[in-house]
């Protein structure tokens, strides 16, 4: 068995990932997306520019065939010239070698009951002064990471770094630096993460060893992108899988396993007094109603709904629907929509601010504040914070007086708080492509999301092809349809 630093990363994110890594079926994997095609090239170019910037000499090691022990030595050899920088290193060390040659303690951190062998690929091995086998130096794992933060799963393949070279280089594990978004430099602190490597190393080995493959969760946040998504999903619908329910956390899931609630149906029957204990009454009570949503296929209004919708949801002669397309690599806002509701004349018309250019953010930005100018009294209907927290950025940004950007918020009208506030609808999330569809609109693209416009913007970029900003509009303009019918929906089965 092989452990690689990106199995290690795929259990730490998810433990199922990294069993159908290596046990599924690869014909039942998702096609490749272009998302994350865009996310493969953004990590080049980051890695690119971090080295332009901090390591502009290093050198790479040179082999002919693509095995990954030749890389090995071919980067041992590097290191042993005492190269200051090697880039695309390879790290690999046997089962054989655990079993002879045990130089430092931390040789036996994963103990001796698995046979496997061991393979990383940091990014760079920097040079320091000091003693190793090689001579008066030694060597420390540098990660470079498009990430923000320092996540767990980038510091446990740093400390598995860190252990695959101290062995290599017989000194004790090197302290490895992740190199983040805005290259910021994180030391990780092995004293805490060489512990918790050996911990989840055994785990990952003990699993794969005895091929149990572990229960399907869906977690929108975490299997978004995950190429098994389909895989997984299909199975957790046959199962009508708990985590499907809307409010089910995996711990909240640990929680109803112990009382025995496994499926929506004994979800919706539990004692709610035995639930509430366990995870609060309101809750309890939440969870339970949605579980009935699901199963009676219907709509509920919220027991705890007393508000009058008609006041949190106004209805005038003339509404703005608004909605924003963004490049958040580039932290742009490209793409106003707004569509504009006429009640009298029942006429609709769509006014999409395009930022043809990046440069242009600042003209629809004011191109915005002149139309919702026009219409003064116009409520803005939106779905999420996000259209909220964009006003204030670009108000900072282009520096829009506070007293008219408050008087714009006071205008804002967030139908996804809304919504959640007052109803239960029996989906799977409370987004507005989830909601939307299941009251009846659909949009005229099945299967396009926020993030292909991203790439669609993208290649628009690079490629001048008209037809993928006409796409972006089209998306664009039914996300404003759909907040629209939902508001439309939301007066008529609350009214
Ligand atoms: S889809 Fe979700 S549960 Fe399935 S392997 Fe991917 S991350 Fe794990």
């Amino acid at each position: 068995m092989l452990l690689t630093d990106v199995l290690l990363l795929d259990y730490k994110r998810c433990q199922r990932r990294a069993f159908l890594n290596v046990y599924g079926d690869s014909l039942e994997k998702n096609a490749e997306r272009d998302f994350l095609l865009k996310l493969r090239q953004e990590n080049q170019l980051h890695i690119a520019t971090t080295l332009e910037k901090f390591y502009p000499h290093y050198q790479k090691p040179q082999y002919n065939v693509s095995n990954f022990e030749d890389r090995a030595k071919a980067t041992q050899a590097l290191m042993e010239q005492g190269v200051s920088c090697i880039y695309k290193g390879t790290l690999f060390e046997s089962h054989e070698f655990r079993q002879q040659y045990r130089p430092y303690s931390s040789i036996s951190l994963f103990g001796d009951n698995y046979r496997f062998a061991c393979l990383g690929k940091p990014t760079l091995l920097i040079k320091h002064p000091g003693k190793s086998k090689f001579g008066d130096w030694f060597y420390s794992p540098v990660s470079i990471h498009l990430g923000r933060r320092p996540k767990p799963e980038y510091k446990i393949v740093a400390a598995f770094y860190a252990y695959l070279l101290g062995n290599l280089q017989e000194t004790p594990p090197p302290t490895p630096t992740l190199i983040l978004r805005q290259q910021n430099h994180y030391e990780v602190d092995l004293n805490q993460w060489l512990p918790r490597l050996q911990t989840t190393a055994t785990d990952c080995l003990e699993m794969l060893t005895h091929s149990q493959e572990p229960e399907v969760f869906i977690s929108r946040q975490r299997c978004n992108l995950c190429h098994w998504y389909n895989h997984c999903y299909a199975i957790a619908q046959s199962q009508q899988h708990l985590s499907l329910v809307p409010g089910v956390t995996p711990s909240r899931y640990q929680s109803l396993l112990d009382i025995g609630v496994e499926t929506v149906e004994s979800l919706a029957d539990a004692c709610p007094v035995n639930m509430g204990e366990i995870i609060g009454s309101d809750l309890a009570n939440q969870l339970q109603q949605q579980a009935q949503s699901i199963i009676d296929n219907r709509a509920l209004r919220k027991s705890q709904f007393q508000g009058n919708i008609h006041r949190l949801i106004p209805t005038q002669e003339f509404e703005l629907y608004f909605d924003i397309e963004a490049e958040p690599e580039r932290n742009l806002d490209y793409l106003l929509g707004v569509l504009l509701i006429e009640r009298s004349t029942q006429t609709e018309t769509f006014y999409p601010l395009l930022a043809e250019n990046p440069e242009d953010e600042q003209q629809i930005w004011q191109q915005f504040l002149d139309l919702v100018n026009e219409y003064k009294d116009a409520p803005i209907f939106h779905f999420s914070e996000y259209e909220v927290e964009t006003m204030k950025r670009l108000a900072k940004l282009y520096q829009t007086p506070q007293g008219q950007l408050e008087s714009l918020l006071s205008r804002f009208v967030d139908l996804h708080h809304r919504v959640v506030t007052s109803v239960i609808l029996p989906v799977e999330s409370y987004s507005l492509k989830s909601l939307a569809n299941w009251i009846g609109f659909h949009w005229r693209d099945p299967g396009i999301g926020g993030d292909q416009c991203v790439c669609w913007y993208d290649q628009w970029l690079k490629t001048g092809d008209r037809t993928l900003l006409a796409s972006i509009l089209r998306y664009n303009e039914d996300d404003c349809r759909a907040t629209l019918y939902l508001k439309n929906w939301l007066l008529e089965f609350l009214g």
